[in-house]
Parts: structure tokens; C-alpha cells; sequence
């Protein structure tokens, strides 16, 4: 018996532990500093009402033989993917309830997806970038190649023809930089994925934070995706269903790779591995696209938003640079003084009590940057802006 020797090949996960041990050394020392945690991924507001609402009704019908429900279709209920398709189309993108894939997460489905595709593809990677697409390619033994976003590229890196890859990964608006593609440079991602038969992998899990008119909500919106793109998507962001569970993947018809519908392939893999999203769950996630979810939704998501403002205001009145901060949740600030990643940290956490992330634990060109977050408490952010601006 043989494990399956790729997984000798990761590299341990290091990032949250050791953010988890210095804050605790730290405050070991330091008993009782009001510590704030800025680094957080995870949302902290409580589902809107509407979706609880939905799931508790839901709750009661399988109670009742009449309207109990067992398995699910393997795709997700009509109910939800019809409202999804009509998300779509208030960004002009026609996609049919046969195209919409419902699932318990866009970090399952950007993984599971690598089922359906050879292990002898070549794949393209931006770096920094959010580790799950890096770690599921080397469970696989795939050669991955890296993409440079950097400052230079404003962290949208450009396609390169000299570079053939098969599947390219892009994620936008971006973790952990914040960084949101508009059409121009998506459609140049899609021209290059259509000339070299490649699949792009979108992961549009923050695209409910997306103010700007301007800028893309789907892939789709871009013409020439949907013969070479899949998008993922996700309640968890949205709607804070992160515990809760549901998510979304797009794979249009026209998505074709050896004579074979993609599409069908996921749903194959899909009807094979896994048994459905639960219904009360689906519930839930269909009433976040009703007229009092749609209210409830935004009213968390400008929240987050405000608070990302605020800390973006407190870089700026120091002078530091960062990157994101306005269509995504996250603030990707570049260290002052050309500190290292760890060392802006220590430095944060040391002097103004706030713990961040360190972006070099999101790949090397991750170094010299640290990510804060908008998913904290506004009380919170207003204390961590002001310390930032006293202490900095
Ligand atoms: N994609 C990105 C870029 C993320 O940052 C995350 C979570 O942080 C996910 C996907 C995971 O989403 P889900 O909770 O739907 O699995």
C-alpha cells in the first residue's frame, strides 16, 4: 500500500498557526493587551433574517411527510440555480439553469474540479494567491507555473503567449490583494485562453463586493469566456454562509475540450462523489436573492466595506501604499521602511496591538506585504485606524 506520495511534496501550513502562537506568546508577556484581530477570513456578522427565515420554514416542511425531502438533484434545486440565472442576467450574462452547478462551497468545487481534467496539464497560478489553488495541483502532481503580481502589475498580471498552460487560475476580486480585473484585462486573459485551448478557473467568491459599475462581476460579462472559462462562487462572503455552506460553479455549454461538454463531465464527477447540498441550505441561499435578502446582504457586505474604508483611510494619512481595500474586503498594505512581511507584523502586533496577515505566507511575491481585513467589528476598525495613525 502506497500513500499517495504528492502529499509529501506540500508544504506544511504554517501561516494561521504561527499567527495564532505569536499573538499568544505575545499576550503571555503582555496579559490583558486589547488585542485586535485584523486578520481574519472568516465573516463575524450573523446571517441576514431573510435566510434564516427561509431555512427555518424550510426546516418544518421536512418535518412533515408531504413535503419532506431525501436526495436532491446532484446539480441543486431548480428554485436556486433559477435565481441564480437571473443574478446573472442583471449583469447582462445569459446563463441557462443547466449551466449552474450548486455545491457546499467554492473551495470544494475550485478543488473537485481538478477530477475532471489530466494530471499531465500544465498549470498557471498567479502568486500571491489564495494556497488551496497551489495545494490541490500539488495533490495531484500537476507542474505548475507561476504568475508574477507584483506592484508593477498592480497585482492583475497580464497574460505572457510565450507561457503554454492549460489551466490558469485567476481570482478576482482578488485574495489576499484585494486587486479586481476590469473587462480590458479579463478580456485579455480569455483571448489567451481561447488561443491555446486552455481553461481559465475564475473564483469570483468576492464579487458581491464589487461597487464600481465598471468593473466585472462574472467572467461571463467578457466576451469569448464561455468557450474557455468556469466560475466559482460562493454564499459564504455574500451572505456570511461560511459555516452554513453553499456555493456555485458556472460551466457553460460551449465549454468544450476533446469533444467532450465539460459541463457534463462536472456533472458526472459530481453525481459520482457527492450527494447534494441540503435542502434547507438551498432554502437559505435562494432567499438571499429575494428583494429583503438582496437588502439584508448589502447592508452587511457595506459593513465590511466600511470598515475597509476606514483602515484605508489610515494608510493613507501615514503614507503607507496598499492595494485593494475598495471592491473586496481585504487591504493589502505594502510594510513601511522595506520591512519584511513577519517583521511588520511583530511590529503591528507589538505596537499597536493589531494582528494582520503576513502576505509572504501567500507566496513570494507576497513578501514586504501584510493583509488587514474589513470582516472585524466596526468598533474595532475604528480603534486598530486610530492606533494605526498615532503609532505608525
Ligand atoms: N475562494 C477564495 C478566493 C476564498 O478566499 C475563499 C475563502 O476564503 C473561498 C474560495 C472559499 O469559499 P467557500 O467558503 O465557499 O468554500
Amino acid at each position: 500500500m502506497k500513500i499517495n506520495g504528492n502529499f509529501n511534496k506540500l508544504q506544511d501550513s504554517y501561516l494561521f498557526f504561527n499567527i495564532a502562537q505569536k499573538t499568544s506568546e505575545f499576550l503571555k508577556k503582555n496579559p490583558g493587551a486589547p488585542i485586535i484581530k485584523m486578520g481574519i477570513g472568516d465573516v463575524t456578522l450573523p446571517l441576514p433574517q431573510a435566510c434564516v427565515d427561509a431555512m427555518k420554514k424550510a426546516c418544518d416542511e421536512m418535518g412533515v411527510k408531504e413535503t419532506f425531502r431525501g436526495y436532491c438533484d446532484y446539480e441543486g434545486y431548480e428554485f436556486l440555480r433559477q435565481a441564480i440565472a437571473d443574478y446573472y442576467k442583471e449583469y447582462g450574462v445569459d446563463v441557462s439553469v443547466d449551466e449552474i452547478f450548486v455545491s457546499d462551497g467554492a473551495k470544494s468545487d475550485v478543488g473537485n474540479i481538478l477530477d475532471i481534467f489530466s494530471d499531465e496539464n500544465t498549470v498557471l497560478i498567479p502568486d500571491p494567491v489564495y494556497p488551496v489553488y497551489v495545494d490541490t495541483n500539488i495533490m495531484a502532481g500537476r507542474k505548475i507555473l507561476y504568475i508574477d503580481a507584483n506592484e508593477s502589475n498592480g497585482f492583475t498580471p497580464e497574460p505572457d503567449y510565450n507561457v503554454k498552460a492549460d489551466i490558469i487560475y485567476l481570482c478576482s476580486p482578488n485574495n489576499p490583494t484585494g486587486a479586481v480585473y476590469d473587462r480590458a484585462g479579463l478580456k485579455k486573459w480569455v483571448d489567451y485562453a481561447n488561443a491555446q485551448d486552455a481553461v481559465i478557473l475564475f473564483d469570483a467568491a468576492y464579487e458581491a463586493f464589487i461597487e464600481d459599475k465598471d468593473l466585472p462581476h462574472s467572467i461571463f460579462e467578457i466576451e469569448g469566456a464561455k468557450t474557455c472559462a468556469i466560475e466559482f462562487c460562493s454564499f459564504s462572503k455574500t451572505a456570511g454562509f461560511t459555516g452554513t455552506r453553499c456555493g456555485y460553479t458556472v460551466i457553460p455549454k460551449e465549454l468544450v475540450r476533446e469533444g467532450r461538454k465539460i459541463g457534463e463531465l462536472w456533472l458526472r464527477r459530481q453525481s459520482t462523489k457527492y450527494n447534494g447540498t441540503a435542502y434547507i441550505i438551498q432554502r437559505g441561499a435562494e432567499a438571499v436573492f429575494t428583494p429583503e435578502g438582496r437588502a439584508q446582504i448589502k447592508e452587511n457586505i457595506d459593513y465590511y466595506k466600511r470598515n475597509t474604508a476606514i483602515l484605508s483611510e489610515a494608510l493613507s494619512a501615514k503614507g503607507i501604499q496598499y492595494f485593494g481595500g475598495k471592491n473586496s474586503p481585504y487591504v493589502w498594505l505594502k510594510c513601511p521602511n522595506n520591512m519584511k512581511s513577519w517583521e511588520f507584523f511583530d511590529y503591528l502586533l507589538t505596537k499597536c496591538y493589531i494582528v494582520g496577515t503576513p502576505g509572504s505566507g501567500f507566496g513570494k511575491n507576497g513578501e514586504g506585504f501584510l493583509r488587514l481585513t474589513g470582516f472585524g467589528s466596526y468598533e474595532n476598525t475604528l480603534i486598530a485606524a486610530e492606533r494605526i495613525k498615532n503609532t505608525l
